[in-house]
């Protein structure tokens, strides 16, 4: 297929770019499916709900995978005649079900959560400015898909109520007085009020069991700190 189907701009090659790696990750996902004798949907599902650590409902559910309400419900009953997860009452709702996983589910979700792996080796193959500058684009991007409502909302440190921006200079003012690509990414830029720790923009997390939404001042103050660029 010729790149110009995407158009010749540096948009078009970026969309191109990231529709291979979407071909890879289809292909990927597929192959562990295959053997672990699930979908990629069921594999999606057990690792949530083993980074939740808690039982959701099948709506947070649907939403956090971006699935219709029927493929949720259908993926979720096989998984369950499989002996992967449980249903139990909601425990803000005793009318309410929710599901959890089971100790089978929990090892089915282990190596559910592995055959990103290939993704991971490509990235640890760049030099660490560019993991940093490639992170910084990648939380920007999600942002922008967020915002119109083309992916759900993350649990991420910057919407987060916690997260407080240390800015350039870091906690003791000189950690990154030289903002280089290099320093963005190792420094500590940011910091966690409820975890008491400082991260750089690389520590910066995308689904936090800490995380309490921030209020829109809060967001807006965030990003527009975080989107200056390096
Ligand atoms: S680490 Fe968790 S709790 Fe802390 S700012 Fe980030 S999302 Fe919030």
């Amino acid at each position: 297929m010729s790149e110009a189907v995407y158009g010749e701009e540096v948009m078009g090659r970026i969309t191109h770019g990231m529709l291979r790696l979407s071909t890879a990750m289809r292909s990927q996902a597929w192959g562990w499916a295959e053997g672990a004798g699930l979908t990629p949907t069921q594999g999606e599902i057990l690792v949530l709900l083993m980074q939740r650590k808690t039982a959701l409902r099948l709506g947070e559910i649907a939403r956090q995978t971006a699935l219709t309400a029927a493929t949720t419900s259908d993926a979720v009953s096989t998984l369950e005649s499989k002996g992967l997860i449980e249903k139990r009452r909601a425990v803000d709702d005793g009318r309410a079900l929710a599901v959890k996983l089971t100790g089978k589910g929990r090892t089915a979700a282990k190596r559910a959560a592995l055959w990103p792996n290939f993704l991971q080796s490509a990235a640890a193959s760049l030099p660490i400015e560019e993991q940093g500058v490639l992170y910084r684009s990648l939380l920007k991007m999600i942002r922008e898909l967020e915002v119109k409502t083309h992916i759900p909302a993350h649990r991420m440190c910057l919407s987060c109520e916690h997260f407080e921006p240390l800015g350039e200079a870091g906690k003791d003012g000189k950690a990154a007085r030289k903002t280089t690509r290099k320093a963005r990414a190792v420094a500590p830029l940011h910091h966690c009020n409820a975890l008491n720790i400082d991260y750089s923009d690389t520590g910066v997390r995308l689904d936090c069991a800490a995380w309490e939404l921030g209020s829109e001042a809060t967001q807006k103050k965030n990003w527009k700190i975080f989107i200056q660029p390096a």
